[in-house]
């Protein structure tokens, strides 16, 4: 699904990162996994989605956000415009933690040169920062999700957009229409970008504090 100005390159060196990341033993999560999942979408995808870690589903069948969460980020794609074809999905951890618990740090730290490899291959014009998980590696020092959920934190040129988990929602109904909200504000950034293709679409009206280098790992 490569568009004729994406390298071949980029695409095989994607396909190469997700072997490894397939047969990773990095961390004690290998030994009880059934498979690492690495990441779904094209390598010329414009929005990366960034969950926390695959759950009982995504772990079965090697795929991210495919069990009642995702299906919930399915919808909410749909409601923008978007199919999941369109987006690269993947997870701070690609690996399922034991009963879906909370990831360790460490694993998180172990795991995360393999995200920081991937936003570097697709090189995405928004992320779509799924939860506290994903916040807290992703823009550490913002705020809580409740607070900073559906703002737009510019890194680089990247638009950085928090937004509460599916899963989240699905435990507390109330979180839907602000997650609905966070959903429609990627539209509207999206319509920006796309209306001025070379430039970041504007800021957001929260006010967006460049961080300490070492407090942006992913760049
Ligand atoms: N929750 C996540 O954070 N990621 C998935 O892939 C599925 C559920």
């Amino acid at each position: 699904m490569n568009a004729p100005s994406t390298p071949p390159r980029e695409s095989a060196e994607l396909d190469r990162l997700h072997t490894q990341i397939r047969a990773c033993t990095r961390c004690g999560l290998h030994a009880t996994r059934t498979q690492a999942v690495s990441g779904t979408g094209p390598v010329d995808a414009e929005i990366m989605i960034v969950g926390e870690a695959p759950g009982f589903t995504e772990d079965v069948q090697g795929q991210p956000f495919v069990g009642p969460a995702g299906k919930l980020l399915d919808t909410l794609l749909q409601q923008i415009g978007l199919r999941r074809e369109q987006v690269f999905i993947t997870n701070v951890l690609k690996c399922r933690p034991p009963q879906n618990r909370d990831p360790m740090p460490s694993e998180a730290e172990t795991c995360l040169p393999y995200l920081r490899q991937q936003f570097a291959l697709v090189r995405p014009k928004a992320v779509l920062v799924l939860g506290r998980h994903a916040l807290e590696r992703m823009l550490p020092g913002v705020g809580t999700i409740s607070r900073v959920h559906g703002q737009i934190f510019m890194r680089s040129g990247v638009a950085f957009i928090p937004c509460y988990h599916p899963a989240a929602a699905l435990h507390n109904g109330s979180l839907v229409e602000d997650l609905q909200k966070d959903f429609d504000r990627v539209r509207e950034y999206l319509d920006q970008l796309l209306s001025k293709p070379d430039e970041p679409a504007g800021e957001s009206e929260a006010p967006t504090r460049e961080p300490e280098p070492e407090q942006l790992p992913l760049i």
